[in-house]
């Protein structure tokens, strides 16, 4: 059977991509090829925030590509109203999204929660977007301990989340009743492009051959493109591995209540996930490679951070569920979408932490440009073989990861003496961060979550030789020279 298009990906921007194929086209043949387990797909693992303001940090709009980015979530923002209602016509369970998100600012994490907060509000602001500010003690569901308390507290009407599973069963739904839409549980293993289109090899032994081939299989994308040979050289997507956690809903909460992103994470996050379950979420740790284990370690800090700073009675609520999930996560942060240098090809991944929400708007786009229909929105900057993009100078870099660093210290309950010691600890942390540097030995200025990276890294050595390997393509850059930093 040869198709017209052959996605590799169920999480959410294959099935939505598939979705708006099939809206737009009436005749084109879609495979829709993945293990129906979704493995750890991040879509799965996610609570689903529609989170666009509530998701900016003080650096996303400081580089143009940080900006054509947040304007793909605040069209997605101002999609999902109708993306629901489309996805309702015809079904009498009707999807509905929660509306209205609470922000919290507690001092219980370092001065980068801060710095995201007064980033978040500026843009509200500029935005003419409708947000009040209002008493913490009046969010209904949170009760903080009294050192955890939140300092201030803002509420945004339209924000929110819903549950991405029944968004993803409702896809199914739609795209499994199409004549023209074979869905395959098979996993891909590699593809070779050859005269007669993409001969696409599978785990079963199986094989399939389309015209196009779009890659949206999130962090396991970069196994396909290294197994198979293209020549391309697309920005690596690592593993996000986020975890959260599914508890017994022993109190009501009616909406999400959120912190700004922290510590290379999307932030401490509570929201009512169904009927009995309440999720709490997420951790971020970036690996080389997608995991579908969970750490001791990190749920049992993401349980004391539910219990300390959103609601005390949570320390006599059942765990339900854990969930593993690995966000595809670019090596500079921001999304690949588009077609690349070899024709047909097309890589839509790295959507990292907010893939969910931008999904009508990703997927949109990506159909519309498939079936050559004419937009207006110029994604050329998010080209899956671009150089990838610095947000800082290394020097700033430094900084920044120290900065996450010393959050993610404080929100374990760091104390440090007064007189100097944050500044001196800090001074050490950066020192250590410039000899990494050092090692790589490139002058590409690195995300705080790719720096930390190397702590969470079991083998760093390996790691850093993948860092120089990759840097190699760009060796006659300016922009990457070696450097010294030891001065
Ligand atoms: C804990 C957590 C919380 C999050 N919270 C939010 C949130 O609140 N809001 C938000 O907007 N975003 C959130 N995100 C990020 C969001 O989930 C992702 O950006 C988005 O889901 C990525 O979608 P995707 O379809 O690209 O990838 P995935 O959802 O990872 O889907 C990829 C799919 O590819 C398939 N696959 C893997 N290997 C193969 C193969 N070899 N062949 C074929 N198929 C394969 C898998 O079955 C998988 O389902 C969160 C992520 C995590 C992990």
């Amino acid at each position: 059977m040869k198709y017209d298009v052959a996605i590799v990906g169920n999480g959410i921007i294959g099935l939505s991509i598939a979705y708006n194929l099939t809206k737009k086209h009436n005749n084109i043949r879609i495979a829709v090829v993945a293990p129906k387990s979704r493995l750890s797909g991040a879509t799965n693992a996610a609570g689903g925030m529609i989170s666009c303001f509530g998701e900016l940090t003080h650096s996303s709009l400081k580089t143009e590509l940080g900006n054509k980015k947040f304007d793909t979530c605040y069209k997605a923002l101002r999609k999902w109203d109708d993306h629901i209602n489309e996805l309702n016509r015809g079904f009498s369970d009707k999807l509905e999204i929660n509306k209205g998100t609470y922000v919290i600012n507690n001092s219980k994490s370092g001065i980068v929660d801060h710095e995201n907060i007064y980033a978040m509000i500026a843009a509200l602001n500029d935005f003419n977007e409708d947000y009040s500010r209002i008493d913490p003690f009046t969010i209904p569901g949170f009760k903080p301990v009294e050192d955890a308390r939140a300092i201030e507290a803002y509420y945004l009407p339209n924000e929110g989340f819903i549950n991405p599973t029944l968004i993803l069963d409702r896809l199914l739904d739609i795209l499994s009743a199409n004549d023209n839409v074979d869905i395959i549980d098979d996993a891909v293993i590699k593809s070779d492009k050859n005269a007669s289109g993409f001969s696409i090899e599978l785990k079963s032994n199986a094989s399939i051959t389309a015209d196009q081939l779009l890659l949206c299989a999130g962090s396991y994308t970069q196994s396909i493109i290294e197994n198979s040979d293209f020549g391309i050289n697309t920005v690596p997507i690592f593993a996000g591995l986020g975890q959260a956690v599914l508890i017994e809903k022993v109190i009501n909460v009616p909406h999400l209540i959120r912190t700004p992103n922290r510590s290379g994470a999307c932030g401490l996050h509570i929201l009512p996930y169904n009927d009995n379950s309440l999720y709490v979420g997420a951790s971020n740790n970036v690996y080389v490679n997608p995991s579908d284990l969970s750490e001791v370690g990190i749920i049992h800090f993401l349980l004391e951070c539910t219990v300390e700073q959103l609601h005390q009675d949570f320390y006599k609520a059942k765990m339900q569920k854990i969930m593993v999930g690995n966000r595809p996560a670019s090596l500079d942060g921001l999304p690949l979408i588009g077609e690349t240098s070899v024709k047909g090809l097309w890589v839509i991944s790295g959507t990292y932490r907010d893939g969910f929400h931008q999904s009508p708007i990703i997927s949109e786009e990506v159909a519309n440009r498939i079936l050559g229909i004419d937009t207006s929105t110029d994604l050329s900057i998010f080209s899956p073989e671009r150089k990838p993009i610095e947000h800082y100078t290394v020097e700033e870099s430094i900084k920044e990861a120290t900065k996450h660093y010393m959050s993610g210290a404080y929100e374990r309950a760091m104390k440090l003496p007064k007189a100097g010691w944050d500044d001196f600890i800090s001074g050490m942390i950066e020192d250590k961060i410039r000899e990494l540097y050092n090692k790589i030995g490139v002058n590409f200025a690195l995300n705080p979550d790719i720096v930390l990276m190397f702590q969470f890294s079991n083998n760093q050595d390996a790691l850093i030789s993948y860092f120089q390997e990759y840097f190699k393509n760009f060796e006659n850059n300016d922009n990457l020279e070696k450097m010294d930093l030891s001065a």
